[in-house]
């Protein structure tokens, strides 16, 4: 899942207009941030393997660290430990615990069956959507609506960076996914884990788009 978790970074906001943009899409998408940085590290492993499931030519080797059901749990734990420590908001801190714990939980939807219980556990989990292209793209896509027309809900542009930096993001996530979708595989490990280091672009887009826009009540 990609979009999908950026859209639960946008629908976020309704339920707690006091955080940052920038700082839901941290915590939704924030076992993907931290993934390429274990990659690069070489405490994870991930191979390209066209065909592993119809959607991606990824094989989740090993990724533990990142990506099973403990250390999702104790990152979701820690982020919204330093969120309450620093920004004093316990609704805030709830809301960033569970995005990124709602991370798993999507990925568990879309992977087939490889993110483990906890480090060195032989139970995996994968209900593997993923395995339908057309079914994995019809609850990305309507999730990422429902996330875009919840934020927009939720907040009103200031000026022209919160209304066209805003769309501008919206739409080039959606390009990244399909050139993710329908372009060639990536041409070895070290550059899809750079590539995706990338993704903390998104970030700091949606911070400074977010600093342009105001909460609505309601
Ligand atoms: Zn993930």
């Amino acid at each position: 899942m990609f979009i999908g978790h950026y859209a639960v970074g946008l629908a976020a906001k309704k339920a707690a207009p006091q955080v940052s943009l920038g700082t839901l899409f941290i915590a939704a998408q924030f076992l993907d941030l931290l993934w390429p940085i274990f990659l690069l590290l070489g405490l994870e492993r991930v191979e390209i393997a066209p065909g592993n499931t119809a959607f991606t030519p990824l094989a989740f080797v090993y990724y533990p660290f990142t990506h099973s059901l403990v250390a999702a749990l104790a990152w979701a734990t820690l982020f919204a430990f330093l969120y309450l420590t620093t920004r004093r908001s316990s609704r805030g801190a709830i809301l960033v615990w569970v995005a990124v714990v709602s991370h798993w939980v999507l990925d568990a939807l879309t992977h087939r069956p490889d993110l483990p219980l906890y480090p060195g556990s032989e139970t995996l989990f994968g209900f593997g959507l993923w395995n339908s292209v057309a079914g994995t793209l019809i609850v990305e896509a309507i999730l990422y609506a429902l996330g875009v027309v919840l934020y927009r809900k939720a907040t009103r542009a200031l000026d022209r960076i919160g209304s066209y930096g805003f769309w501008a993001l919206i739409i080039v996530l959606a390009l990244i996914y399909a050139a993710n979708v329908f372009g060639p595989p990536p041409p070895n490990v070290r550059v899809l884990a750079v590539v995706a280091l990338f993704q903390w672009l998104f970030v700091f887009w949606a911070y400074w788009v977010d600093r342009h826009r105001e909460s609505v009540a309601g």
